[in-house]
């Protein structure tokens, strides 16, 4: 698996499993082991999917030595603005199975935000995860955890695909080698239809799914997009035996139209 270099020296895999709306039993143990089967060693999830047991069964079931994956979960909003962090760190690990996680993200950039940064800190030093992140930060809640903290972000997590870029938030992260993972990098499956993405992937015989993953791995993204379906999760599997021209990268970039599919973080209420 194709790893990226991160701000601390950690190698994380440019490809994982995004569990969102997964379930919590037999759905996301399949997934799993069928993402392992096809080469995956990254698995996303969070809190708030109320999947993480399933996720732990499905890493211990798959006897791969733990360091060979790569796990991240995320602090839910209601944790970080009651001050809650550490605690919900340790529920997760219970229920992840696991002593550590590979990253760790605060999941919205809600009150309390800084204070969750240091708590996140003291777990880094403690060993109860070995990187720490953001998701849904933008450029001024990047800027607010940098002045708070003493440790830069490794990563932040935003919705990233050829409709939505954030070029701002972007740039903020990339001031600190921030690296990005694209959540709902497939547009959550409504639009894989465009004509262009079908047009280019004829060409160089893959899939609409693989030529927008394709295109988000070539823009330095980490991609984490979903599936329960064996043949899907495969699919999404196969991005590193190709690679998109230059005026094919261009063409896809042209498709930008500031279209959401997700909360907006700089106006969200949950
Ligand atoms: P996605 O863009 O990955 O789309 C998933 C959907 O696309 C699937 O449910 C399926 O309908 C379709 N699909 C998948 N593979 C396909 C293929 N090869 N061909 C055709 N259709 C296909 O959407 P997502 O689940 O929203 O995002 C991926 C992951 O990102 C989530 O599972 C979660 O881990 C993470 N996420 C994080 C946040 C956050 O706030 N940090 C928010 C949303 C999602």
């Amino acid at each position: 698996m194709k790893t990226q270099r991160l701000n601390n020296g950690l190698e994380m895999p440019r490809l994982g499993l995004g569990v969102w709306q997964s379930n919590n039993g037999q759905e996301a143990i399949y997934a799993i082991h069928w993402a392992f089967e096809a080469g995956y060693r990254h698995i996303d999830t969070a809190r708030i999917y109320k999947n993480e047991e399933a996720v732990g069964k499905a890493i211990k079931q798959a006897e791969l030595p733990r360091q060979d994956v790569w796990l991240t979960t995320k602090i839910w909003n209601d944790d970080i603005r009651e001050g809650r962090t550490t605690a919900a760190l340790e529920e997760s690990l219970r229920r992840l199975q696991t002593d550590y996680v590979d990253l760790i993200l605060l999941h919205w950039p809600v009150d309390g935000k800084a204070a969750a940064w240091q708590e996140l800190e003291r777990a880094l030093e403690q060993g109860k995860v070995r990187s720490i992140g953001l998701s849904n930060f933008m450029e001024a809640d990047i800027e607010e955890i940098i002045a708070a903290g003493n440790v830069v972000p490794a990563v932040n997590q935003i919705e990233y695909h050829p409709y939505l870029v954030q070029a701002e938030a972007i740039a903020a992260s990339d001031e600190h080698d921030i690296a990005i993972t694209a959540w709902s990098p497939l547009m959550q499956g409504k639009f894989l239809q465009e004509p262009l993405f079908a047009e280019i992937a004829k060409r160089y015989n893959k899939t609409p799914a693989q030529v927008v993953l394709r295109w988000c791995v070539q823009n330095d993204v980490i991609v984490i997009p979903k599936s329960v379906h064996q043949s899907r999760i495969n699919e999404n599997g196969q991005l590193f035996d190709f690679e998109l021209q230059e005026s094919d990268m261009v063409a896809i970039d042209q498709l930008e139209r500031g279209q959401r599919f997700g909360p907006d973080p700089h106006n969200f209420d949950f």
